[in-house]
């Protein structure tokens, strides 16, 4: 009969409930469940690891370089962001809107970690994201471009509901890549949620994309539905050694 059960639920695909059958038995046992409560506690089961499945994999594809989360997040080290924030931005009403969040400061006082801890909550809350260091960004969207495949290559981009993009300005960007640099910000503006960190000020990225009329057409889109935050603060890498 046991045999027989397995086959169905590999059938319905519930693999979860067939590795651990055995033990959901004995603890019905143990516990004198009710038939309704036996059923009630499989699917809780079979859907919980479902759904942890599904997290993993979107964890997976979102190409973190690293997870951070806010559990790790000491916040007395910085007074920019605080937990009130991190509370209402985890409500993803911004996400919803498809609006952006900026987080601009020096080096090291954790615009990456709020960025992947915060594209990390939004999976959590079922939401598709995707991390992109800015310099892989523009390789990615120049070898598209080369390819005549930009248009497909934003197609599978725009799946994501929140596309971070991390370290804007650290490096100067050929003019002919900062054009497309605006195409993308342009299919993106108001269609999908952007989370963008720099080192430098808005009227210092020029030096980076070389052009003042792009660069300001650029920041013009982001901006208009975002909210800037910025981190001061000493570097947290400096911890203890300043
Ligand atoms: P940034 O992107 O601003 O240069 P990072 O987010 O990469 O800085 O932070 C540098 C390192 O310090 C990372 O390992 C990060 O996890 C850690 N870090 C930064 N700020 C904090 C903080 N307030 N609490 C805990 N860790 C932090
Ligand atoms: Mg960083």
């Amino acid at each position: 009969m046991i045999e027989n059960l397995k086959k169905n639920l590999l059938r319905m695909r519930c693999r979860h409930t067939i590795n651990n059958l055995e033990s959901y038995l004995k603890h019905a046992q143990d516990k004198e469940l009710s038939y309704l409560n036996f059923l009630a506690y499989v699917a809780e089961n079979e859907c919980n690891s479902r759904n942890q499945t599904l997290i993993n994999l979107q964890i997976r594809r979102s190409s973190f370089p690293m997870l951070k989360s806010f559990d790790d997040f000491d916040f007395k080290y910085q007074h920019s962001v605080t937990k009130r924030m991190i509370t209402e931005w985890k409500t993803f009403s911004w996400i919803d809107n498809r609006e952006n969040k900026i987080f601009m400061g020096p080096p090291g006082v954790g615009k990456t970690h709020i960025s992947i801890a915060l594209g990390y909550e939004a999976i959590l809350s079922g939401y598709k994201v995707i991390f992109y260091n800015m310099n892989d960004l523009i390789d990615e969207m120049i070898i598209a471009n080369n390819e005549n495949t930009f248009k497909k290559w934003i197609a599978k981009l725009v799946k994501n509901d929140l596309i971070i993009i991390d370290e804007i300005g650290y490096l100067p960007i050929k003019e002919v890549n900062a054009s497309l640099f605006f195409k993308l910000i342009a299919e993106l503006y108001e269609f999908r949620s952007i989370i963008i960190t720099s080192n430098r000020l808005f009227q210092e990225w020029g030096e980076s994309f070389g052009d003042s009329v792009i660069t300001t057409a650029i920041v013009d889109r982001l901006v208009h539905h975002a909210e800037t935050i910025l981190i001061d603060g000493n570097s947290y890498r400096m911890k203890g050694k300043l």
